[in-house]
């Protein structure tokens, strides 16, 4: 461990690869933006100025928080913050920290034809990630977010207030039960879809996340189907609902779309090239 009065930024990040490398796939990465949020920079800061010394409680921070990464937390909950849709997202361990992937479904969205004053529903909205970042797009649109879970409901509340789009309602609701009597020209989740049973759930950020915002019953399917059910009833006639998937779920989230009567049906590859969202429209 470097002489914590003496390091530079050059000597405490390398110093940091060497304690995460063999924890983390991404170890240069997270010794990066573990010091980035310790020093309150921006990264071209590192490599300008490579020879600053850090003070003694900037590298007694930065240690603690290596520590923490070196224990498997994910580099999110450590400084508490993901960036989305490039605003950034207060994180907690009450639900999914964001992800890039969703950005297709964000992106998707958009590109669909609707009233400029659509109705809009984010089921399981988590952090708030796709509904605040729909409302910073859409100012007219009137979005609601629903979540089950409290702690999840608070925090999109917090990250509502932090990006201040106070006209965004977020609301618990267990899926549809809190807007039963509700209709929306567009419906979208990034509900739970991973397999109960999926061997990635031991392993890495995952573990540090809620089950209940990872997995779901009938190989991961539950919950995606339940909403597509519940969806037919709460759509206006010509609107869309679009779901994000695991990459291997597209052909039969595609089957059941088809199968309520939607029409449009199609899927949406995220910036990897996988399978990553399905919509389809309601026509009545
Ligand atoms: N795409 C996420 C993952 O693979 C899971 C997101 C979800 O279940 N909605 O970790």
């Amino acid at each position: 461990m470097p002489q914590s009065s003496y390091s530079t930024i050059a000597e405490a990040l390398q110093w940091a690869y060497s304690q995460l490398a063999a924890t983390s796939e991404s170890a240069h990465v997270d010794a990066e933006a573990l010091l980035l949020h310790c020093l309150n920079k921006n990264r071209s800061f590192l490599y300008t100025w490579p020879e600053r010394l850090l003070t003694s409680e900037q590298f007694k921070a930065f240690s603690q928080m290596v520590t923490k990464r070196q224990a498997g937390s994910p580099v999110a909950h450590i400084i508490g913050e993901r960036e989305f849709w490039s605003l950034p997202f207060i994180v907690n361990d009450s639900t999914l920290i964001p992800r890039p992937d969703t950005e297709i479904l964000v992106e998707t969205a958009l590109n669909l034809t609707v009233r400029h004053n659509a109705k809009v529903l984010d089921l399981g909205t988590g952090t708030g990630a796709i509904a605040l970042s729909l409302a910073s797009e859409r100012p007219k649109w009137r979005i609601t977010a629903i979540d089950n879970v409290p702690g999840a409901v608070e925090l999109a509340k917090a990250n509502r207030n932090n990006l201040n789009l106070p006209d965004v309602e977020i609301i618990q609701s267990d899926w549809f039960s809190a807007v039963e009597h509700r209709d929306f020209d567009l419906i979208v989740s990034n509900p739970p879809y991973i397999d109960e049973t999926d061997e990635h759930l031991s392993m890495g950020d995952v573990r540090f996340e809620p089950q209940s915002a990872l997995t779901a019953a009938d190989e991961g399917y539950a919950d995606l189907f339940h909403i597509a059910d519940q969806a037919c009833k709460h759509l206006l006639t010509g609107g869309y609902l679009l779901l994000e998937h695991g990459y291997e779920q597209a052909i039969k989230v595609r089957e059941k779309l088809i199968e309520l009567g939607f029409q449009n049906v199609a899927t949406v590859r995220d910036f990897g090239s996988n399978d990553r969202c399905t919509l389809g429209q309601w026509v009545g």
